[in-house]
């Protein structure tokens, strides 16, 4: 219960007893003595508290403190009240803080909290298992010292946590971890690892199978092929009605060629190593001479192409991947665009940004198809498609070029307007 005492109050009992002292004082004829008598009282009983309430405070075992009456009795009741609350209140957060441990401890993912400096301060026995850091064992070192490799240092070094990073387990070379950081609170760090060995073997079982199979089909379509084409070289020997068989045969296996063709292309660049031999690649060149080329692919459609090429724009890259990503954009242009359409190809730069963009004016895409559009085997009218020869698999192929190249795609489009497909490129120490 809050309880004040007024300094009017205690001024005014203090008058009060020297008054009373005084006239005792006067009563035995010394006045001043008696004075100065109740005055060192008063001093005396209130050092004598001011000693209790230091043993207290220091040396006491009690949260209770000494028992006293008056002003004293209100003080010690005071700071007991507020050691109760304080109390109350650390019971409190501890309660939320074991509440905060039994569910990191619950997460099937590692969890550590690391201070702004990056040194550990807690975390669940999942990290312990996944990447051998042990709470409190650990508290206190650097998390890059104890995860001690080249791609999480440059992790660190980058500060963009948006992405996760992935490393192999420092105690065990057989897990694959995805590590992630986030910041939380006002100076805290919450790192997460996943243990994403199996999603990453499921992958590449995935990637293998794909790879194989094409790899496999290529042949008996080859020799399907040199045969239709053999038997249809001599035409005249076939009736109207084997002749329309033999040139259906011939399409479709066709079809299935680029097919398999384009998905030998998927595998490889999908399993290809980030840090690929690169080279310079004089990318102005190169779009000019996809614009030349894809003038045969044209000429069913006769749409105007205009081109906008700034020269002499290089980028660090491999050409053969850079040449197929840009002439996928350009002929998909070409193939979806009704005929007589406008296409616009332009190559521009603005400081270490590079932009290559191809606008047609042709359907356009909805908007909920878009971010679809890099998916494998997504085609969003399937028998127009088919009908241009498409399979899905381009601007999947075109995804992972640019993955290779820390370029990003960006897909603008407008129903029944058209649409515009651009590659942003970052030329590293320009
Ligand atoms: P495809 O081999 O079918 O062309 P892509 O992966 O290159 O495969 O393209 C996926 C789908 O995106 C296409 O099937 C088509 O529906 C759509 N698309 C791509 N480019 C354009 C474009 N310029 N205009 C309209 N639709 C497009």
């Amino acid at each position: 219960m809050p309880f004040r005492i007024s300094s009017r109050t205690i001024i005014t009992r203090i008058i009060a007893v020297q008054i009373i002292a005084g006239f005792v004082g006067y009563l035995f004829g010394n006045v001043y003595f008696a004075l100065a008598l109740t005055s060192f009282g008063l001093l005396l009983w209130n050092y004598s508290h001011l000693f209790k309430l230091m043993d207290w405070l220091w040396q006491g075992t009690s949260i209770s403190p000494p028992q006293a009456r008056g002003i004293w009795g209100r003080i010690y009741d005071g700071l007991y009240h507020r050691i109760r609350k304080q109390r109350k209140k650390q019971k409190q957060l501890n309660e939320r803080i074991r509440k905060f441990r039994d569910g990191a401890e619950a997460l099937p993912d590692a969890a550590i909290v690391l201070s702004t400096e990056l040194t550990i301060l807690w975390g669940n026995k999942k990290a312990s298992q996944l990447i051998g850091i042990r709470w409190p064992g650990d508290v206190g070192q650097r998390i890059d010292n104890l995860i001690r490799f080249p791609e999480f240092a440059k992790y660190l070094d980058d500060g963009n946590y948006e992405s996760p990073c992935l490393i192999i387990s420092p105690v065990n070379s057989e897990l694959q971890l995805e590590l992630r950081m986030m910041s939380y609170g006002s100076d805290q760090i919450l790192l997460l690892a996943r243990d994403i060995s199996k999603i990453q073997r499921l992958e590449e079982m995935r990637r293998d199978f794909v790879a194989n199979v094409s790899h496999e089909l290529k042949t008996p379509l080859t020799v399907v092929r040199g045969y239709v084409e053999m038997v249809q070289l001599d035409e005249s020997a076939l009736t109207p009605h084997w002749q329309k068989a033999f040139a259906t045969i011939e399409t479709q296996v066709s079809r299935m060629d680029r097919l398999v063709d384009q998905l030998l292309v998927l595998s490889r660049v999908e399993n290809k190593a980030e840090d690929d031999s690169l080279q310079q690649v004089d990318l102005s060149r190169l779009i000019l001479a996809i614009v030349e080329d894809v003038q045969w692919l044209n000429q069913e459609k006769n749409h105007t192409i205009s081109d906008n090429i700034a020269a002499d724009i290089q980028v660090n890259g491999n050409e053969h991947e850079l040449k197929s990503a840009c002439m996928n954009l350009l002929s998909n242009a070409i193939a979806y665009t009704p005929e007589n359409g406008v296409i616009d190809v332009s190559l521009t730069s603005d400081g270490n940004k590079v932009r290559f963009s191809v606008k047609d004016n042709g359907p356009g895409i909805k908007p909920e198809h878009v971010n679809r559009l890099t998916e494998r085997f997504f085609r969003v009218d399937k028998s127009r498609s088919r009908n241009t020869g498409g399979s899905g698999l381009g601007l999947a192929i075109v995804k992972h070029v640019l993955n290779h190249h820390h370029a990003e795609l960006a897909i603008e489009s407008e129903w029944n307007k058209g649409s515009e497909f651009i590659i942003y490129f970052t030329i590293k120490n320009a």
